[in-house]
């Protein structure tokens, strides 16, 4: 249960995998770091569910729900969603079938106090840390689009779809951009992080389960960096 009674990560056999059965993943890093864009490939690794804090958030605010009305203001200014409304939403996801296995956790936990509920219900073998500098982050978000129909991730510049504002993935012809991605909102966000979210690296640490890859190179890169260490 305890991930602070296991050896480094360094220290393990390459041959026994990090990625216990039942336990979860947690992928973080700052906002535009490429977690969602690396989500997909990992649920193709590991069978484990994508659970991602911002698309339950989009989707609760979509449909008009009570707390998606409360998280609005919180998304719309770039802070962070209090604690309480984000811990009751995991739990209620944990709750269903798919996630017996453990999941994939995308920008979850990004406080102490939620970090610190999370390990109250379930385990975390591995935290996958992308780094990517601050100067790069606001081009990453601001170039972000994603698919109406399937939420495949691209980029103007650095990943565009192959036929204009048609999906690769699935074909549909409808792209959207976050209301939440433009300069201003992403200096709040990114401050965000800083405070509140940088300082559970740390508290990964010594738990022995942060691994940290470069999130500024191209994304297959990445992809291969996270392969290596799951
Ligand atoms: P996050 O989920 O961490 O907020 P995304 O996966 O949505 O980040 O990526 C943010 C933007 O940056 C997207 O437009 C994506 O296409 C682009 N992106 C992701 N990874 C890279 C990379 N390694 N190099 C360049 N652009 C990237
Ligand atoms: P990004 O990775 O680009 O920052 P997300 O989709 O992860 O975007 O999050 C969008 C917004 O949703 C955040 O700016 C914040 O308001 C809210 N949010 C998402 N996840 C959390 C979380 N774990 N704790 C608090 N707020 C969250
Ligand atoms: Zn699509």
């Amino acid at each position: 249960m305890n991930g602070a009674r296991r050896a480094p990560l360094s220290s393990r056999s390459l041959h026994s995998s990090p990625v216990h059965m039942a336990s979860s993943i947690v992928l973080f890093g700052p906002p535009g770091a490429g977690k969602g864009t690396q989500a997909g490939n990992i649920v193709e690794m590991t069978g484990k569910p994508q659970v991602s804090t911002g698309d339950m958030l989009r989707a609760a605010l979509a449909a008009g729900t009570s707390l998606g009305v409360e998280a609005k203001g919180f998304m719309e200014a770039g802070q962070l969603v209090p604690d309480s409304i984000i811990i009751g939403l995991i739990e209620e996801r944990l709750k269903e079938a798919d996630a017996e296995n453990g999941v994939l956790f995308d920008g979850f936990p990004r406080t102490i106090a939620q970090a610190e509920a999370l390990s109250q219900i379930a385990e975390v073998s591995v935290v996958i840390a992308i780094e990517v500098p601050d100067g790069r982050i606001v081009e990453r978000i601001c170039g972000r689009y994603t698919c109406g129909a399937c939420a495949a991730v691209y980029h103007d510049t650095f990943n565009p779809t192959a036929n204009p504002g048609v999906c690769d993935q699935c074909g549909h012809a409808e792209m959207k951009r976050r209301a939440d991605d433009n300069e201003d909102t992403v200096r709040t966000r990114l401050s965000a992080y800083h405070t509140q979210t940088a300082p559970l690296a740390d508290w990964y640490r010594q738990r022995d389960i942060f691994v940290a890859v470069n999130g500024d190179q191209d994304i297959a890169k990445v992809g291969s960096e996270i392969a290596a260490v799951l």
